[in-house]
């Protein structure tokens, strides 16, 4: 799960080389990365003459639609027979990809190009690296290999795939070549400033009001060190904001001094709670998602478990403590 190597890469690129009809997917609850890097993909492919789709992966949060092909998102055309490749990005497995899943079959092969730790290598060519910081950063290196000259808007989608996934470029899978490829894409002309304020400042009055409400709902746990928060259907009813409205109330709990683990709990619908981990130093929150059959990153984890909230509270809460020192 190194480095990709350029092996790797140029069995990727010659499949696509002769592939003409191209589907992208990724993971439900769409985010940054999975999002740019779908798109920066797709453009790319477009250059070179490809027909492409990106499979909707579900809701587009708002501060998203203001990437550049975002159109290029459809729903899965029935008057397709058979695709020549499959590309899926940011997936750690299948099951991530939803009711997309059902039509992986209808190619005759699949990439998989994805940095989770978790990941299942399901694609025929895996180009996997969990060491890299975002999807974006693997999406650039195929880019480069393929020597696809970056414009504009394939960099603004890599830009923001990478500094979404990195909390603004501050967690520790951050590296020097993450830098380099930054600096890079602010070469290429892109506007840092108009993005940066369509993904981190344009958040609507709803989701401030949610915000407010999770927080106080918090619970704190293991002398300090696990914070906890939940948004129930009722919330968001009293709010009218949407689930994809709690994106960030996570890594917010997470800074507070002590908190070693944060957690949110989204009720989905009754009996159904999506969680979502995030930890500061030591927890590996993907292994904590695991005994729930979800996945993730170290420091970034989801899965969902099948019962009302007071009961995954006290299922979460115990299986996390587990991991503590
Ligand atoms: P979030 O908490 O933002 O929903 O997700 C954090 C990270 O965990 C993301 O990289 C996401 O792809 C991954 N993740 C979230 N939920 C699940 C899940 O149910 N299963 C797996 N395998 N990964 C998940
Ligand atoms: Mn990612």
């Amino acid at each position: 799960m190194n480095n990709l190597t350029y092996k790797d890469l140029d069995e990727a690129i010659d499949l696509i080389r002769r592939s003409n009809r191209i589907y992208i997917a990724s993971h439900i609850n769409p985010d940054g990365d999975n999002l740019g890097s779908s798109l920066a993909l797709a453009l790319a492919l477009r250059k070179l003459g490809k027909e492409v789709l990106v499979l909707n992966p579900g809701s587009i949060p708002s501060d998203f639609v203001f990437l550049p092909g975002i159109d290029l998102i459809k729903d899965f055309e029935d008057d397709v027979d058979e695709l020549d490749l499959f590309i899926v990005v940011d997936s750690g497995d299948i099951d991530r990809l939803g009711p997309n899943k059902d039509l992986l079959d209808r190619s005759k092969a699949i990439i998989n190009i994805d940095h989770h730790i978790t990941n299942t290598q399901f694609g025929n060519i895996n180009l996997v690296d969990s060491k890299a910081a975002a999807t974006g950063e693997l999406i650039y290196q195929l880019l480069k290999r393929m020597d696809v000259k970056l414009d504009k808007d394939i960099a603004t989608n890599i830009y923001t795939a990478i500094s979404t996934d990195t909390g603004k470029f501050s967690y520790e899978s951050v590296t020097s070549r993450t830098h380099r490829i930054a600096a890079e894409l602010l070469d290429v002309g892109i506007d840092l400033k108009d993005i940066n304020i369509k993904i981190y400042e344009s958040y609507s009055l709803e989701s401030t009001k949610l915000f407010i409400k999770a927080l106080n709902t918090l619970k704190l746990y293991s002398d300090n060190r696990v914070a906890l928060v939940k948004v129930s259907q009722r919330m968001l009813k009293e709010t009218n904001a949407s689930l994809d409205d709690t994106d960030g109330i996570s890594s917010f709990i997470r800074g507070i001094g002590p908190v070693e683990v944060s957690c949110l709990l989204k009720e989905v619908e009754e009996g159904e709670i999506k969680v979502s981990l995030r930890s500061k130093n030591y927890v590996d929150v993907s292994k904590v998602c695991a005994k729930f059959n979800g996945g993730g990153h170290v420091r970034a984890a989801g899965c969902t478990i099948f019962e009302d909230l007071d009961t995954a509270e006290a299922m979460i809460i115990e299986e996390i403590n587990r991991h503590l020192r």
